[in-house]
């Protein structure tokens, strides 16, 4: 794979990306011609109402799914040109996801949880464990890595996965809604971790439809019926955090 062959080139190059599911009087126009990049370190939120074609362009972005039509570069590959192997090979080494939702396998601890992406990265045991203690360390669960999902609180839960993004070092840190089932405390902890990958050199993409979210965003996208009707900068609201992770340095 080529991945890497044009290393300056921005993170996400988006052109005219189109989803259209379902057939005939069904056919619902999900994504309409959607164009974008992302720079690498940027820290944007990508905003709407439900419904608008958020997570339909986060689940492209990803690799989880195919557009109708358009293109898009992650990280330099075109991942339209890509098979299914070279697709998988490249959302497992250059992106990381955070749903709503966890999505954390059940009965394996946090650390198992965190490892298992590098255990797809073909990455030797001993390093994996080192690598995945390293995540769990930046995002304060030195003291939980043995406990299951259903012995942890959704906000440590949600903290996982966000170790679990960031243990393959991705170029793409995608959160869809990440905050959408915490409470408020636990929101603040996962968006001050936010604060600090992005402070770190980190590249993230989140959804939400919160403001007190987005403001977190250097900047922000709304979609309105699968287009973009606004991309703005914006001054984050708590500026960069006063300690910056240790352990494994920014893509
Ligand atoms: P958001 O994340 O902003 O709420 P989605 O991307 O989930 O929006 O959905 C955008 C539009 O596409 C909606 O009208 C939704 O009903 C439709 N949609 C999403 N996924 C599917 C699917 N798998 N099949 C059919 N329609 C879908
Ligand atoms: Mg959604």
């Amino acid at each position: 794979m080529t991945v890497q062959e044009e290393s300056p080139a921005p993170v996400l190059r988006v052109r005219d990306l189109v989803k259209e599911y379902g057939e005939g009087d069904a056919r619902v126009r999900a994504l309409r011609g959607v164009s974008l990049d992302v720079e690498r370190g940027d820290y944007v939120a990508v905003m709407g109402a439900s419904g608008s074609g958020k997570s339909t362009l986060m689940n492209i972005l990803g690799c989880l799914d195919v557009p109708t039509s358009g293109t898009y570069l992650i990280d330099g590959a075109d991942a339209g040109r890509l098979d299914e192997h070279q697709l998988a090979v490249l959302r497992n080494r250059r992106v990381g996801f955070v749903f709503q939702s966890f999505n954390l396998i059940p009965r394996m601890s946090a650390l198992a949880n965190v490892e298992l992406p590098l255990v797809y990265g073909g990455i030797p045991q001993a390093a994996r464990r080192e690598r995945a203690l390293a995540a769990l360390e930046q995002v304060g669960l030195t003291d939980r890595v043995h406990h299951e999902p259903n012995q942890l609180s959704g906000g440590q839960q949600q903290r996982v996965a966000v170790a679990r993004a960031l243990v393959t070092a991705p170029a793409l840190l995608l959160a869809d809604e990440p905050t959408g089932n915490l409470d408020t405390a636990s929101t603040g902890d996962v968006l001050e971790i936010m604060d600090r990958l992005s402070a770190s050199g980190r590249t993230i993409v989140l959804i939400t439809h919160e403001d007190d979210v987005a403001a977190h965003a250097k900047r922000v996208i709304r979609l309105v019926d699968g287009e973009v009707v606004e991309d703005r900068r914006q001054a984050p609201v708590d500026g960069p955090p006063p300690r910056l992770p240790q352990g494994e340095d920014a893509a």
